[in-house]
C-alpha cells in the first residue's frame, strides 16, 4: 500500500505497521470536505480565500497563496523572483530535491551551500561564501521544523539584490525569535503532503512577506493572467478581456481541498502539543542510550516537531534502518545530498562537496513522529531501536 503518506516506490519490504509520518483527519475534516461537495463552488471560489486568510493567521499575517503542491509552490517562488539562465540560487543540499530542482527548471544554476552540523539547516557562512554576483536568491529550509537562522541570512542579503527564500514545508507552525515561519524569509513556500504539519491531500502554498512580488505570485498561479485592467496591456478591449503576460501553468488547489485545510488549520495548536509531547517522550525515553546522538533544539526557537532525526553513530546506519523495518518500524532517512541525484551529479555536481552535509546523511534516521503515534507504538519503535542497536532484532 502506498498511502499511510508513504511515497510510491519508497517501500522495499512491504508497508510498515508503523508509518514514519501520517496524516490525522477526524470528523470535522471530514465535514468541512463534504459541505464543499453539496455546495456551488469545487474549485476557485470562496474557500480559496478563506483557507489563505486562516493560513496567514499562522504565517504572522503574511499574505499566501495556495497552490498545489509544495514544489509548485517553490516553482511560482523562484519564477516571481524571475530567476533564469545566467542567475545563481544558493541552496542547502539537505532536503527534498524539489527546493532545488523547481530553480533548475527555471534556467538557473543551483549552488549548493553546506550546513550546520548540529541543525543540518543551511550555514549561514557557508550561504556567503558562496554568493556570487549572479546569485539572485539564497533558499534554506527548517530542516525538521527547526528553523534555520534567519537574522544571520538577512544581515548576508542585506544590501544586495538578493532574495531569502523559506522552504517551509516542514515547519508551518514553528517560530523563529518569536516570529511565526512565514514572516522570516522574503518568500515563505508550505507544502500540504499527507505527512507534513497539516495536510489538503496535496496542496502548498506561498507566503510573500515581500509585497512588490504579491501580484506576480498570484498571476504565476493561474496561467500568468492578467484580469486587474489596471494592470493590463489593453484594459479597453472589452469586458472579456484577459491577458497572459508571463508564460506559467494552473497551480490551483481546488475548494474541495482548502476545505480540508482550513479544517486542517484549526487542529494546528493541538498537532502541534501533540508532536512536542512525543518528541520530549523521544529524548526522554533516548537519553541514556548509547551508539545514538539526539536532535539539537536552539534557545531562540519554537520547534514544530516535523521529524524527529536521530544521528546512529560507528557507521550503523543501514543497519538499524534494515532491522528496524523488518520489524515493520517505519524509519525513514531524511534526506540523500540532492547533488548526489543522478539529474545533479550527470552536470558535475562532486560527492564531497558539503562535508557537513554528507556526514548527516550518512548518520540520519527519522522516528515515526505524528499526531496519532500512541504511546504503545513510540514505546515499540523505541524497543525496536535499542533492540537493533543491541545486534539482536
Ligand atoms: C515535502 C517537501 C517538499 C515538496 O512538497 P510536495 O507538497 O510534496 O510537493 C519540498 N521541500 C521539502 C523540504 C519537503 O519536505
Amino acid at each position: 500500500m502506498a498511502g499511510r503518506g508513504e511515497r510510491p516506490g519508497g517501500l522495499s519490504q512491504g508497508a510498515p505497521v508503523i508509518p514514519y509520518g501520517r496524516h490525522s483527519v477526524d470528523e470535522s475534516d471530514i465535514a468541512a470536505v463534504s459541505a464543499v461537495l453539496r455546495g456551488d463552488w469545487l474549485t476557485t471560489g470562496p474557500v480559496v480565500d478563506e483557507f489563505e486568510r486562516a493560513l496567514s493567521g499562522h504565517a504572522g499575517g503574511v499574505p499566501c497563496v495556495s497552490v498545489t503542491s509544495g514544489t509548485t509552490a517553490l516553482h511560482v517562488a523562484y519564477a516571481a523572483a524571475g530567476i533564469g539562465p545566467g542567475d545563481e540560487v544558493v541552496v542547502t543540499p539537505m532536503t527534498f530535491v524539489a527546493t532545488a530542482a523547481a530553480a533548475a527548471m527555471l534556467g538557473a544554476r543551483v549552488v549548493f551551500a553546506d550546513v550546520e552540523q548540529d541543525t543540518a539547516n543551511l550555514d549561514p557562512a557557508a550561504a556567503e561564501a558562496a554568493i556570487t554576483t549572479r546569485t539572485k536568491v539564497v533558499t534554506a529550509i527548517d530542516y525538521a521544523g527547526h528553523p534555520a537562522d534567519w537574522d544571520a541570512f538577512r544581515k548576508i542579503t542585506e544590501g544586495r539584490d538578493i532574495l531569502l527564500l523559506d522552504d517551509a514545508a516542514h515547519a508551518l507552525g514553528s517560530r523563529y525569535r518569536g516570529r511565526p515561519i512565514g514572516s522570516a524569509a522574503d518568500l515563505t513556500t508550505f507544502s500540504f503532503f499527507p505527512t507534513k504539519n497539516v495536510t489538503t491531500a496535496e496542496g502548498g502554498a506561498v507566503a510573500v512577506a515581500d509585497l512588490a512580488l504579491l501580484p506576480r505570485v498570484r498571476m504565476l498561479r493561474n496561467h500568468g493572467l492578467v484580469r486587474d485592467p489596471l494592470h493590463m496591456r489593453w484594459p479597453d478591449e472589452g469586458g472579456w478581456h484577459q491577458e497572459v503576460h508571463a508564460f506559467s501553468l494552473n497551480y490551483r488547489l481546488p475548494d474541495l481541498l482548502c476545505a480540508l485545510g482550513v479544517s486542517q488549520l484549526r487542529r494546528l495548536e493541538s498537532f502541534k502539543a501533540e508532536r512536542a509531547r512525543l518528541a520530549a517522550r523521544y529524548a526522554a525515553m533516548l537519553d541514556q542510550v548509547e551508539g545514538i546522538r539526539l536532535p539539537v533544539h536552539r534557545q531562540d526557537v519554537e520547534v514544530m516537531a516535523h521529524l524527529y532525526p536521530i544521528r546512529v553513530l560507528d557507521g550503523r546506519r543501514k543497519e538499524i534502518y534494515q532491522s528496524m523495518r523488518r520489524s515493520g518500524i517505519g524509519v525513514q532517512v531524511n534526506y540523500v545530498p540532492v547533488y548526489w541525484h543522478p539529474v545533479f551529479s550527470d552536470q558535475g555536481y562532486r560527492r564531497g562537496l558539503c562535508p557537513n552535509a554528507e556526514r548527516f546523511y550518512a548518520e540520519e534516521l527519522s522516528l515515526p513522529l505524528y499526531p496519532g503515534l500512541t504511546d504503545q507504538q513510540q514505546g515499540q519503535v523505541v524497543d525496536g531501536l535499542v533492540a537493533a542497536l543491541k545486534g539482536r532484532a
